[in-house]
């Protein structure tokens, strides 16, 4: 099995998730007690949040590109970043090191395709779902996205930031959430991208009328595939 690398803290509530999830998955392929070979690199959440808000990308970046270079450092194989927002500076991350990055949104555009749908409402961050470099990847991939209202937008940005990414999973913002979807889908939307890591601690399967497509578990997916390959 390759070793895995993760660029991790952003939050750590849904790498957390990604701990679980690597292990769950090698202990389904491969039995007994394997699990994951991985190393993690955790930064301090609340350095990169100020850069996004300041528009600090570039510094942001180069935090992510020296987390890279220590995850190769340390015997990584392929490199996850784990978090949709911060692919704003993928590039970045991936011109510091020659380990391959397995993209969050080429992943997530496989499954979308894989499982017959085209047209997608994405959830996400205001940066993920308001700025090219996300919603851009997944057109690329073949995929039609739709974002909510500008109101919605801030309301998803909003429990993300204050809620999730601290631990809170609150059932009146699972209803809001719930009402998002159904705009996304009365706009046509036939599948719902869970565009943050860690929305799928509050967005179920039964929360949407259309299949909904969680990014920490197909980031996950896609890892253990490459990792397992030719295993
Ligand atoms: N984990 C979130 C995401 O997937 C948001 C936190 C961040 O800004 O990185 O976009």
């Amino acid at each position: 099995m390759k070793t895995l690398g993760l660029i991790g803290g952003m939050s750590w509530e849904s790498t957390a998730e990604y701990y679980r999830l690597l292990n769950t998955l090698t202990r389904s392929r491969l039995g007994g007690l394997h699990s994951a070979r991985l190393v993690l690199h955790s930064v301090d959440f609340a350095e990169i949040e100020r850069l996004q808000v300041e528009g600090r990308w570039d510094e942001a970046g180069a935090v992510l590109a020296d987390a890279a270079r220590s995850l190769e450092a340390a015997g990584a194989e392929l490199l996850l970043i784990c978090t949709n927002t911060m692919h704003k500076v993928a590039d970045q991350v991936q011109a510091a090191t020659s380990v391959p990055l397995l993209h969050l949104a080429d992943a997530t555009a496989e499954a979308v395709r894989a499982a017959g749908v085209r047209r997608v409402g994405l959830l996400g961050t205001a940066f993920t779902m308001e700025q090219d470099f996300y919603r851009g990847r997944l057109a690329s991939g073949g995929l039609d996205v739709l974002v909510p209202q500008a109101d919605s937008r801030a309301l998803v940005h909003r429990i993300i930031y204050e809620e999730l990414c601290v631990g809170l999973v609150r059932e009146e913002s699972r209803a809001s959430y719930r009402r998002v979807i159904d705009e996304l889908v009365a706009a046509g939307a036939e599948g719902i991208v869970l565009g943050c890591t860690e929305i799928e601690l509050l967005i179920r399967p039964e929360d949407s009328p259309v299949p909904v497509f969680p990014t920490t578990r197909l980031h996950a997916e896609a890892a253990i595939d490459a990792a397992l390959a030719g295993h």
